[in-house]
C-alpha cells in the first residue's frame, strides 16, 4: 500500500492529515508514504520532518494521486481532486456526507472507496478513532482563548496594589465534548464558571470540573447519547431561566448541537440586550447556523456593545495539536484495515468499518446519504 497526503485545499485550513509521528508508526506496517511538498507546513511540520521518517516528498498533488492508493485527508477533496484519483483509491477523511451530493455521486461513479470520519460509530471501542470528539475538544479549548482575547476583563481574580479584580463570570451552554473542554479551560484561567445542558448526565460532569450546573426541569435526552430538539414550550422555559445567567456573564460560550438538525437558537436578541456592554459571546455552533440569533457565521459583530464572535473551523486554529490528534484517530482506524504486511483488508463485518464507509464499488453504502443523493 502507498499512503498519500496532499495539502488541504480549503481556504483557512491549517491542519494536515498525517503528522511525522504517525508516518513513523505507519511505516512499521510496511507501507510507503508520499506527500505533497509543504503539506504539513501550516501545522508546524516541515518536509524535512517527514523525510526523516522516509516519506517521499513530491511537487504536486497530482503526483500524490498517481502514486498512492490510500489517501488521507482532513477535508473532503474537491471534484477536480477526485478526478485525479485512480478508481481503486481508498479515501479517508471528513467527507461532509450531508453536504454536496455532486461530490458523493462522483465518488460513487469513480468507484472510490471512501470512509467518512463523521460516521465512526460512537461506541467505546471506536473512541480512539473518534475525530469529531478530538476536534471538538480542540474547539472548546480555543473558544475560551478567543473569548479571553476579546473580553475587556481579566479571567482570574487578581489581588494587586491597584486593588482587587473580581474573576470573570463565564457561562458555557452545551456540555458535550467541546463544552466540557471549554469549562475546564475557563476554570484553568481562573473564571467563575456555570455550565448548562439539556441532558441530565452532564450535571455531574460539569460539577466535577468545578463549575456550577444550571439545573432546569427540562430533560431532552435523544438517541445515542445526543440531545433531542426542545418543544416550543420547553424553549420558552429555557430562555426564561437562562436569561438572567446570560445577563450576569462576562463571557458566554455556546456549543449546543443536535445531530442532523440546525443548531438550536438559545440566545435571543432580547437576551443579548440584557447583557452588559463589553461582554462577549463566542458561538461555536456557527457552522450549524449558530446558537445566538444575532451570530453571523465567520464574522465578529457588536450589538449594543456586546461582542458576538461566530468563528468557523476553530480546530484549524490550533493546527499542530489538532492535526496530531486527528492523525492518531486515522491511524487507529487504519490499524483495523492494515494487515502485518501492509496490505489493506476491509472486514465488512466490523461495525466500525461497515458504518463509516460512505461509498465503495460504485455504491453509496451509507443509507441516509444514499437517500439524500437520490
Ligand atoms: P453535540 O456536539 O451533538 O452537542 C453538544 C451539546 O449540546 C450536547 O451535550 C447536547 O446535549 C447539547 N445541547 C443540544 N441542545 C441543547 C439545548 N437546547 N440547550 C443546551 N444544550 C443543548 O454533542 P457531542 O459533544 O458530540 O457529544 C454528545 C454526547 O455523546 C455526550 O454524551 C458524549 O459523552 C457522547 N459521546 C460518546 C462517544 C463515545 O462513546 N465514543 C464519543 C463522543 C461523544
Amino acid at each position: 500500500i502507498c499512503v498519500g497526503v496532499t495539502k488541504e485545499r480549503l481556504p483557512q485550513e491549517r491542519r494536515v492529515a498525517l503528522v511525522p509521528e504517525i508516518a513513523k508508526r505507519l511505516k512499521s506496517f510496511g507501507v510507503t508514504i508520499v506527500m505533497e511538498t509543504g503539506a504539513g507546513q501550516t501545522a508546524g511540520f516541515l518536509d524535512q520532518h517527514y523525510q526523516e521518517q522516509s516519506v517521499k516528498i513530491v511537487e504536486t498533488a497530482s503526483a500524490v494521486y498517481q502514486q498512492a492508493n490510500l489517501i488521507l485527508t482532513v477535508n473532503a477533496p474537491s471534484s477536480e481532486q477526485i478526478n485525479l484519483m485512480t478508481s481503486d483509491t481508498v479515501l479517508i477523511g471528513f467527507m461532509s456526507p450531508h453536504r454536496d451530493p455532486d461530490r458523493i455521486r462522483l465518488l460513487q461513479t469513480r468507484s472510490i472507496t471512501s470512509f467518512a470520519m463523521e460516521l465512526i460509530p460512537r461506541i467505546s471501542r471506536a473512541q480512539s478513532m473518534d475525530a469529531l470528539s478530538s476536534q471538538a475538544a480542540v474547539a472548546g479549548y480555543k473558544a475560551v482563548i478567543m473569548a479571553a482575547d476579546l473580553a475587556m476583563v481579566f479571567f482570574p481574580m487578581l489581588t494587586t496594589a491597584a486593588g482587587t479584580i473580581r474573576p470573570a463570570k463565564a457561562l458555557i451552554i452545551g456540555a458535550g465534548v467541546a463544552g466540557l473542554q471549554a469549562i475546564a479551560t475557563a476554570r484553568r484561567l481562573g473564571a467563575m464558571v456555570e455550565g448548562y445542558d439539556v441532558r441530565a448526565a452532564t450535571k455531574e460532569q460539569v460539577e466535577s470540573l468545578g463549575a456550577k450546573f444550571i439545573d432546569m426541569p427540562i430533560r431532552a435526552e435523544g438517541q445515542g447519547g445526543y440531545a433531542r430538539e426542545l418543544t416550543a414550550e420547553e424553549r420558552q422555559q429555557q430562555q426564561e431561566i437562562l436569561a438572567k445567567h446570560v445577563a450576569a456573564a462576562n463571557v458566554v460560550i455556546t456549543t449546543a448541537a443536535i445531530p442532523g438538525r440546525p443548531s438550536p437558537k438559545i440566545i435571543t436578541q432580547n437576551m443579548v440586550e440584557r447583557m452588559a456592554s463589553g461582554s462577549v459571546i463566542v458561538d461555536l455552533a456557527a457552522e450549524g447556523g449558530g446558537n445566538c440569533e444575532l451570530s453571523q457565521a465567520g464574522n465578529t459583530i457588536q450589538h449594543r456593545g456586546v461582542v458576538i464572535h461566530a468563528p468557523l473551523n476553530v480546530p484549524s486554529q490550533t493546527p499542530l495539536h489538532a492535526s496530531e490528534m486527528y492523525s492518531r484517530n486515522l491511524f487507529n482506524l487504519l490499524s483495523l484495515m492494515l494487515n502485518k504486511t501492509g496490505e489493506l483488508t476491509l472486514d465488512w463485518s466490523d461495525e466500525v468499518i461497515n458504518s463509516s464507509c460512505l461509498t465503495t464499488a460504485g455504491e453509496i453504502k451509507h443509507a441516509p446519504t444514499r437517500t439524500m443523493v437520490e
